[in-house]
Parts: C-alpha cells; sequence; structure tokens
C-alpha cells in the first residue's frame, strides 16, 4: 500500500495514533513483519511532511497479551504477565523506530517503565519538545502499570499532550452496529457518541479508554489505515471511519 500524491491540509495540529500491536504482523499470525510496518510508515511520513504532530501508542498484541497470557499459564503471576505485554510494546516501538528512521523520519521511543539502553523515559515536556521538533514519539510501555491495555495509555497521553483527536487504526473500517464478517447488512456509522457506543457495548476502545474521552472531550476516529491515504485523509478531516464524539455531529449512518 503506496501512500500516492495526496495533498494533505491538516485539521489537527498535534495527533494521537493508536497503532494495535495486529498491525505489525500478518493476518492471522504472530510476531513482526516489517513489511506489514513498513506499510503504515510511509502514511505516517506523509502526515509528518504535512507539519502534523504526531504521537504513537504502540499494542503489543502481536506478541503477547497479558490476560490471556495469565489465563493459559498456571504459574505466571497475573501482574508479570501484564508487565510481559508491556514489554511487547517495546519490541514492536524498536521496530517501528527503525522503520520510521529507514525513510527519514525523524523519531524518539519514550518508555513508561524505565529501559534507558534503548529507550528514552516519558516525560512530558520532553514529548512535547519532541514533537514540537517534528519528530514522532513512539509511546512504549502503555501506561507503565499492569492490568489495562495500551487503548487506555493511549486516551491518559493524548490528554496528558493536548492532542486534538486520537486516531484508532485498525483493519476495519469503522464501528459498526454488529460485526460485518457475520452479518452483512450490519450498519458502520460515520458518527456516533461516547454514550451510545457504551449502552450498545460497541467495540471501539477498552472502556477505561472511552471514559477517559468521554470525560475529556476528546475525540475519536476508529478507521481502516490500509486503505491508501487514509491516515492523511482523517487528518485532513474527510468522512471516512467512524468519529466519536460527545455530542452528534451530524446524523449519519450508512450501510456496509
Ligand atoms: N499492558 C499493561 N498496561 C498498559 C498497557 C498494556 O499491562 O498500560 C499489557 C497488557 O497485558 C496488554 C499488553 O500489555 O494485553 C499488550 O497491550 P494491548 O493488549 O493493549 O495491545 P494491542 O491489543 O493494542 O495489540
Amino acid at each position: 500500500m503506496a501512500a500516492s500524491g495526496f495533498a494533505i491540509t491538516p485539521v489537527y495540529r498535534r495527533v494521537l495514533l493508536k497503532i494495535s500491536g495486529e498491525s505489525f504482523c500478518r493476518e492471522g499470525e504472530s510476531g513482526i513483519s516489517m513489511t506489514e510496518v513498513a506499510s503504515i510508515t510511509r502514511q505516517i511520513h506523509q502526515v509528518v511532511q504535512a507539519g502534523v504532530q504526531l504521537a504513537i501508542v504502540c499494542g503489543g498484541g502481536n506478541i503477547l497479551r497479558g490476560r490471556q497470557f495469565a489465563e493459559i499459564s498456571e504459574t505466571i503471576v497475573p501482574s508479570t504477565a501484564h508487565y510481559m505485554g508491556m514489554l511487547a510494546t517495546i519490541i514492536n516501538g524498536l521496530a517501528l523506530q527503525d522503520a520510521l528512521e529507514s525513510i527519514g523520519v525523524p523519531t524518539r521511543l519514550q518508555s513508561a517503565i524505565r529501559m534507558e539502553g534503548v529507550a528514552e523515559p516519558f516525560i512530558r515536556r520532553h514529548c512535547l519538545r519532541h514533537l514540537e521538533k517534528g519528530r514522532v514519539v513512539i509511546l512504549a510501555a502503555g501506561t507503565g502499570s499492569p492490568f489495562v491495555t495500551t487503548d487506555t495509555a493511549a486516551a491518559l497521553r493524548a490528554r496528558e499532550i493536548d492532542a486534538e483527536v486520537v486516531l484508532k487504526a485498525t483493519k476495519v473500517d469503522g464501528v459498526y452496529s454488529e460485526d460485518p464478517s457475520k452479518n452483512p447488512h450490519a450498519i458502520r456509522y460515520t458518527d456516533i457518541t461516547f454514550r451510545e457506543v457504551l449502552d450498545q457495548n460497541l467495540q471501539v476502545m477498552d472502556a477505561q479508554a472511552m471514559h477517559h474521552c468521554m470525560e475529556h472531550g476528546i475525540p475519536i476516529v476508529v478507521f481502516n489505515y490500509r486503505r491508501a491515504d487514509n491516515i492523511a485523509r482523517v487528518i485532513s478531516g474527510e468522512r471516512i471511519g467512524t468519529r466519536v464524539t460527545v455530542e452528534r455531529a451530524a446524523p449519519t449512518s450508512q450501510h456496509n
């Protein structure tokens, strides 16, 4: 998926992009495929060139999810499993960093767990300085605390760095009324409120992340990053994917 000559006219100055671990591997596989990583870095390059300040929270589910791992292992303590999950996000962060730098995007990797040899500690003021200098800041190790996910980390960091929006990059086109792979008549929402998402138990981000964004009025856009230029299009304010806001922007929905 190559980024084309799409001309970006950013409507956001500072953006928090959440990339799940599944974006780092091939469909149905685990681990890291640098080919998959490259498909997202080209788009990141595109938006950074347009002057958008970009912080990225990366997940770790392609390597290990704490809760699942604790469930299948008799001897592992749940908190240890979650720390392992956080370390998985560092591995992804390192891969993303080198992939971005290889195409000329300046980056910094910041970790919520101290790891001086490979990453800077997350320090808000340093993070902001990097962003102002045009560096992509990759935020790894989630919140640094067990029992939550990187969705929650994305929501918390978005507020901390004053990001105007959380972009949730996924492999589906947005938020649906039902699973579109099971029901072809499922409706994709273009605009929906946090309250509707929570009441209908729709899958956007985990509940903690949702509540945080709702409370602080940080919109979330869920979109398919695998379509060419979609990150640039979302950042240009195009109405793709699903936009989750405190108040409904416009009463629109469309069939799959
Ligand atoms: N994790 C954690 N605290 C955090 C963020 C993540 O304990 O603040 C652990 C948790 O076990 C999680 C794993 O790290 O399952 C990987 O993150 P996540 O599942 O959010 O990755 P994604 O689903 O985005 O790939």
